[in-house]
């Protein structure tokens, strides 16, 4: 949007600027380097990128991992690759939780030596049994008045690698007592006998991710952290653990998740879909990650656009799906080339016109940027349709093909069915015309109407390609208020995908990879990346052309 509506966040980082608290903002975008990047990422990525750019300051790229257990090169590649394809960059700003594990250990020795953490002996079993429930106090552990001497050689001796997974654990030392479970003596290290994908064998204990989190933050200088709203119970350690600390302190600010209508967005169900092969992949076209929006057709800027008319609050809410193929519609609107394409051919003769004959039409690129131009159409004795623009008893108010009946061929001339053949089954095999030469370029001279304008292409001279129609990958518009018991997967919509058969424009053979069109009548289209070779493109449909969240949400 041209004017980005302000909201709480920037109006926290205006304050902050125009109070001269800080003289340089500075945000990040902190994914966990697995295997799911979303579009609810996007938001955050959007939203951290967008302040620091609309201020002039930075924004770092940090890769949240602490987990030895979970995370892999490869995906730090894809994440990369995923801000950057949204139009980010992070500078030198290239971060790994995991330098900063030398700093981390500093600090966690520091904790101790300020008697505000200890060396806990308690296995995870009593551990929760200690912590008790928000509504009951917990129990203090016996470790927690071990000497401070002690708990610094433990702790030592934990690094070395003395002990046992589980034997051991750093907990902080707040308040047993606490309403909030997350300050009952969080624990801050734990030993874990695993070679983490940066530090190899180095170490052997590893940061819990509270702990990392706001001390990376103070490290490098984090002006304002802007995490979503399930962080706020933990925000009372994140400054517990700075305060205790005296370091720099950034803001930790909440924000509301994204969710989408029709949509699942958490990563265990999205892996699960991957991993069930009910996609094909996290890239599949239907997927809501970054992935397979990309490969779907969407363009950076459609998702931008999105994430800022969706803006930014405190509330969890449900986004309307269709506002985001408002945002694609739109753009492509503008910028995508025309094309006609048949996805359910239907065979058309012109009876009255000559055999060999070619007529190049003018076919306008796009109505919308005259400067596109225009491209010559073939139009030739035998054509095709599409099957539905044709019926053999028209209801009332069709107003297309049907016998006796006139239409107006796209670019072309105006038509009148005289016949059509069926096979023994009674379907339509193909549709018999008479053309009125007199009527090129769709006017007729006498100034007779014809309501209908159906596109076509030539049969001699089109080309079958395979494209892909998609509809919603689920049938239900809410699947996080499913009754106990439910699956969300019972919900999947078996007509997600419709593969077919359909007839192009020649030249639209050399559409390259990533290419989009608008297919007239029929919606927006992009060559698929993947399964398109040279000469033979697979076309997704990214959206279909109706546009209705635009027609609902129009002022009235
Ligand atoms: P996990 O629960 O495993 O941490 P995650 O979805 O939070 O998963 P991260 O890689 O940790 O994944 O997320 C990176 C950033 O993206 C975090 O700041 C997180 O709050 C934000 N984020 C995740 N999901 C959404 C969402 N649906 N809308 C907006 N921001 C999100
Ligand atoms: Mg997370």
């Amino acid at each position: 949007m041209d004017n980005p509506a302000s909201d709480f966040v920037r109006d926290i980082v205006a304050a902050d600027t125009a109070s001269g608290k800080h003289e340089l903002i500075v945000t990040h975008f902190t994914p966990e380097p697995n295997g799911c990047r979303h579009i609810g990422h996007g938001k955050s990525i959007c939203l951290n990128f967008s302040i620091a750019l609309e201020n002039k300051g930075r924004c770092h790229l940090r890769f949240d991992d602490t987990n030895p257990a979970t995370e892999e090169t490869e995906y730090v590649e894809a994440i990369k690759n995923d801000v950057r394809w949204l139009g980010f960059d992070w500078g030198e700003h290239l971060h790994y939780a995991s330098d900063y594990f030398e700093p981390l250990y500093g600090y966690a020795v520091e904790l101790i030596k300020r008697d505000k953490a200890y060396v806990c002996t308690l296995d995870s079993e009593q551990f929760k049994e200690y912590r008790g429930v928000p509504t009951r106090p917990g129990k203090e552990s016996p470790s927690r008045n071990r000497p401070i001497e002690e708990s610094l050689d433990l702790f030592e001796r934990m690094k070395n690698g003395e002990f046992d997974e589980g034997q051991y654990v750093v907990r902080a030392k707040i308040d047993m007592n606490s309403p909030n479970l997350h300050m009952r003596d969080p624990v801050l290290y734990r030993i874990r006998k695993m070679a983490h994908h940066r530090t190899g064998d180095k170490w052997c204990i590893y940061p819990m991710y509270d702990f990392t989190h706001c001390l990376s933050d103070s490290i490098e200088g984090i002006t304002h952290s802007i995490c979503t709203l399930e962080f706020e119970v933990h925000r009372p350690l994140y400054d517990w653990i700075l305060d205790s600390l005296e370091v720099y302190h950034p803001q930790q600010i909440e924000f509301a998740r994204l969710n989408l209508t029709y949509t699942v967005m958490s990563k265990r169900r999205l892996l699960e879909l991957v991993q069930g092969g009910l996609v094909s992949g996290w890239d599949d076209p239907r997927m809501p990650t970054l992935a397979g929006l990309r490969r779907r057709g969407y363009t950076p800027s459609a998702i931008r656009e999105f994430c800022a008319r969706v803006g930014v609050t405190k509330v969890n809410s449900l986004t309307d799906i269709a506002l985001l193929e408002f945002c694609i519609r739109e753009e492509l609107n503008r910028t995508a080339p025309r094309a006609m394409a048949v996805l359910e051919p239907l065979k058309l003769i012109i009876d009255n016109y000559p055999e060999d004959q070619v007529d190049e039409l003018d076919g306008i690129n796009n109505p919308e940027d005259p400067a596109m131009g225009t491209r010559k159409v073939p139009f030739t004795r035998e054509l095709f349709i599409e099957q539905d623009d044709f019926r053999a008893e028209p209801p009332p108010k069709f107003h297309r093909l049907s016998p006796g009946r006139e239409v107006r061929l796209r670019y072309g001339y105006i038509i009148k069915c005289v016949g059509h053949d069926t096979d023994e089954a009674g379907r339509v095999t193909a549709v018999h015309c008479t053309y009125d030469p007199a009527t090129r370029g769709g006017t007729a001279p006498d100034g007779r109407k014809i309501k209908g304008t159906i596109h076509w292409v030539s049969a001699v001279q089109s080309a079958e390609v395979e494209v892909r129609l998609y509809d919603r990958l689920f049938t239900r518009e809410k699947l996080d208020d499913l009754e106990a018991g439910d699956d969300f997967k019972n919900y999947l919509n078996p007509d997600s995908l419709k593969t077919v058969k359909a007839r192009v424009e020649a030249w639209l053979i050399q559409a390259g990879q990533g290419s989009r069109y608008q297919f007239e009548r029929k919606g927006y289209f992009c060559v698929d990346p993947v399964d398109s070779t040279d000469g033979k493109p697979v076309f997704n449909q990214i959206v279909p052309l109706r546009d209705s969240w635009a027609r609902l949400n129009k002022p009235q």
